[in-house]
Order: C-alpha cells, then sequence, then structure tokens
C-alpha cells in the first residue's frame, strides 16, 4: 500500500482489494493520477457507540462506513456485524461494491458499514441498543439520496428494521427508502432476502450449461449457511436437484457422500442458531471442506479463506464466489493457471444478486409502486445475465480471467462518469 493517503484503511482484506486493483489498473495501463482517483475512498466514518448492556455495564462498540465514490448516484450497500469488522474490511468492501454496482449497470457507488462486535453474545435488546445508536450517528452521513444501507453479514430484516425505524423517527415521517433488506410489512420486496443466494443458483446453472454439466448429475459443497449460504445450498438442492455433500458454518463443517439433507439442515440451524449437533452427516475438519472433490464449490461465509495454500489442490469444476473477497490474490494467480479446469464466477458478479434486488427495493420504494415476486425474479436474471455474458465476452476476446474481465467492465464505467463530470475546480 504504497499510497500515504491510503494508510488508514492498513487491513489484510484492503490489502486484497488493492492488490486485485493494482493488477487490473496495471492491465488497462491507468496513470497513476487515475489510479489515485479510483481507488481511494471518497468518505469514512468511525464513530463509537456506547450502549447499555443488560447487566448495567456499558461498553462502547465501534462503528464504521465507507462510501467509495459519488460519481455515478448515491452509495449503496451492506452493514456487518462481526469481531473482524475494520476500518480497512469496511473500506474494501465499499471498493469491491463500487466495481459491482457498475459492472451490472446500477446507478450507485460502493458504500459499507460495520461494527466490531459478536452479534450471537448480544441479547435482543442489546442488539437493538447497538442498531439504533449506530443509524442515529450516520443520520449525518446518509439518505436516500445519499447513502443507502443494507443487510451484510450479521446484520438481517429486523437489523434493517431498527435502521429505518430510527431514521424515520428523527426525519417524523416513514422512510423506507434509507434501507434496504427490510421486512415486507414496512416496504420492503417480495425476493430480497433470497436475491443473493438465488443469484448464486443462477450463474452457477449459467456456468455449468457452459461446461455442458448437467445440474443434477453434479456435486456441491458449500461453506457458510446463512442468508447466503442457505439459499443457494436449497435452490442447489431442490431446484437443480444437485447433490450437496458438504456445508459447514461458523461451528461446524459436515460431509455426507450420499448427499445432505438441506431441508434438515436449515430446520436445525433455525433451531438451534448454528449447525453444531446436525446429524445427518458426518462431522468433517472446517478446512477440508474446499478441497472435496466436487463440481460446484461455493464459499459463502468469510474473506480470505482460498489461499495460496489451498488453491491448487481445489477439486471444483466451478468455483461460485458466494462471499466477498474469498480468494486471496496469491490464490487468483493459482487459479489463473487452473483457468481449464476451475470456471471462476468472481464475487462482484457472483453475490450481485443481493445489490440488485436492493436497487429494486429502492426503486420501488421512491415511487411507492410495487412488484411482485416474479417480476422481481425475472428482472434480477435478466441483469445478471447481461453481466455474465459481457463478462465472459470480454475475458475471451481479450483471454483473461473472469475476475480481470468482470472489474475492468466495472472500473472502466466508473472511470467513465468520473472523466465526464470532471474535476470540480
Ligand atoms: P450471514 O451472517 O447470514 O451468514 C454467515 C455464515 O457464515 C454463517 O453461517 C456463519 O456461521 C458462517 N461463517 C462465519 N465464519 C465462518 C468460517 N470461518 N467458516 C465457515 N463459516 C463461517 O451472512 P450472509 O449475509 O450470508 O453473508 C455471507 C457472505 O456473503 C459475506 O461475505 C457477505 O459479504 C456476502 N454477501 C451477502 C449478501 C447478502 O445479501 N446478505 C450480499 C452480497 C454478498
Amino acid at each position: 500500500m504504497p499510497d500515504p493517503t491510503l494508510q488508514i484503511y492498513a487491513d489484510p482484506t484492503f490489502a486484497m482489494a488493492s492488490e486485485q486493483f493494482r493488477v487490473l489498473a496495471d492491465y488497462l495501463n491507468l496513470d497513476s493520477n487515475i489510479r489515485a482517483r479510483l481507488i481511494a475512498p471518497k468518505r469514512a466514518i468511525a464513530v463509537t457507540l456506547p450502549v447499555h448492556r443488560d447487566d448495567g455495564s456499558i461498553t462502547v462498540f465501534e462503528g464504521y462506513r465507507v462510501q467509495h465514490h459519488l460519481a455515478l448516484g448515491p452509495t449503496k450497500g451492506g452493514t456487518r456485524f462481526h469481531p473482524g469488522v475494520s476500518l480497512g474490511e469496511v473500506a474494501a468492501l465499499a471498493m469491491w461494491m463500487s466495481w459491482k454496482c457498475a459492472l451490472t449497470g446500477l446507478p450507485y457507488g460502493g458504500a459499507k458499514g460495520g461494527v466490531t462486535l459478536n452479534p450471537t453474545e448480544l441479547s435482543r435488546r442489546e442488539l437493538e441498543a447497538v442498531s439504533r445508536r449506530y443509524m442515529q450517528e450516520m443520520i449525518p452521513f446518509v439518505g436516500p439520496h445519499v447513502d443507502i444501507m443494507g443487510p451484510d453479514m450479521g446484520t438481517n430484516e429486523q437489523v434493517m428494521a431498527w435502521f429505518m425505524d430510527t431514521y424515520s423517527v428523527y426525519r417524523g415521517f416513514a422512510v423506507p427508502e434509507i434501507v434496504t433488506g427490510k421486512p415486507v410489512s414496512i416496504g420492503g420486496t417480495s425476493g430480497r432476502r433470497e436475491a443473493t443466494g438465488r443469484g448464486v443458483v443462477y450463474l452457477i446453472e449459467r456456468a455449468l450449461n457452459m461446461l455442458k454439466l448437467p445440474p443434477h448429475q453434479c456435486t456441491a459443497v458449500v461453506q457458510g449457511f446463512g442468508n447466503v449460504g442457505s439459499v443457494t445450498a436449497l435452490g442447489l438442492a431442490y431446484r437443480d436437484g444437485m447433490k450437496v455433500i458438504g456445508i459447514s458454518d461458523a461451528s461446524s463443517a459436515f460431509y455426507n457422500e450420499k448427499g445432505i439433507d438441506i431441508d434438515a439442515a436449515e430446520k436445525h440451524a433455525l433451531e438451534h442458531g448454528n449447525l453444531a449437533g446436525f446429524d445427518g452427516a458426518d462431522s468433517i475438519n472446517a478446512n477440508e471442506l474446499l478441497t472435496l472433490k466436487c463440481d460446484v464449490l461455493v464459499p459463502a461465509a468469510v474473506e480470505g479463506v482460498i489461499t495460496e495454500r489451498n488453491a491448487a489442490k481445489l477439486q471444483c469444476r466451478v468455483l461460485a464466489e458466494a462471499a466477498n473477497g474469498p480468494t486471496t490474490p496469491d490464490a487468483d494467480r493459482i487459479l489463473f493457471d487452473r483457468w481449464e479446469e476451475i470456471f471462476v464466477i468472481p464475487d462482484i458478479l457472483c453475490n450481485a444478486g443481493g445489490v440488485i434486488v436492493s436497487y429494486f427495493e429502492w426503486v420501488q420504494g421512491l415511487q411507492n409502486f410495487f412488484w411482485n415476486e416474479t417480476e422481481i425474479a425475472d428482472k434480477l436474471f435478466r441483469i445478471l445475465e447481461q453481466a455474465f455474458t459481457a463478462m465472459i465476452k470480454r475475458s475471451r476476446e481479450a483471454k483473461i480471467p473472469h475476475r480481470m474481465s468482470a472489474m475492468a467492465i466495472g472500473v472502466e464505467r466508473v472511470l467513465a462518469a468520473k472523466k465526464s463530470r470532471g474535476l470540480f475546480p
């Protein structure tokens, strides 16, 4: 990270996002002035959140929001509640959101937010207090035409409802379009909860189709069993008839060569809060999960799980990056050498279903006119199809890996907007 203006973001995830950008910028032959304008986040906000705990004590949590660029419209991005959240991680996720929104043609710059905490260690009341305090601190910096929040790891519809309520109480009237991923009862859209996983499944089907592999004869392994992982596993198993042979979450990992009953796993996770104790498969070491022999591998949890240590050992045909940043740049170089064996669906495309349906939710909220779930799914698949086709076309024509192709499309669109608008003197 040579640029001193970026030192406040020093963090392994930001280093990953920066290295991906550097590789792409070298390929596009961008000059240093343009690189600096593209990579540096426009705004970064750090806040402290003092919250009364149930035992009467006070804990001060740290929260962040990064708005990466403002050239194409308001910024958009989820909020993460996780112990690993840092300013640098949030900045990296905001940058990826920028390329993702531009790749899919959404009129947004990327943003991301987060609070450094473990949501499973907080009571519901404490979680509500943190959520409301976070939105309260963010009020000067967000708005339906400024920056729109959504869910990410560790947050859900309920947290979005608390965000929406806090902002609305401050304004004095309901402002549902301040967040996406909220419950349908307060202006959320049908199909948002499933959107990311649904998009992942659609893109896996497209990849398998290109490889001439019938989905019902394929096997899959899914890491992470939260919103994205569970919806993806359910789709692969019951929409495509695929055998899901491996699943995991932060608590445990499981393998069953005959195929796991994903419905039963989901019921177990809902009942117990995680997969620990699930008896429909054998327990395995979490590290072994990613290198199991399978047709489709779906990392749907945290960043940096595919590294230079395991990339050469992957035994899948399709790597569907449902999580943000699951593959390190070192691993990426190994995967590029294996491009004929492994079809990579890069994260900025693979998990774009979430922000695409969030965009639909925002548009519906602004115009107070709502679409049904079939219309939402249809529009979602059309946007994903366009982005997928554009990525494949450029990758083939320029003979570059899928990630580079997808990023090139996104980065060039942001650059074109910045060039058209020019520099404020
Ligand atoms: P979630 O909180 O609903 O679920 C996360 C899951 O990952 C949980 O099952 C958790 O136990 C598991 N997990 C955490 N650490 C793990 C580890 N080290 N190994 C295995 N499992 C682990 O989160 P989510 O919304 O499903 O998000 C998952 C990923 O998808 C994140 O990278 C997120 O940024 C990305 N994403 C989410 C959305 C969305 O709409 N929710 C959209 C785009 C991208």
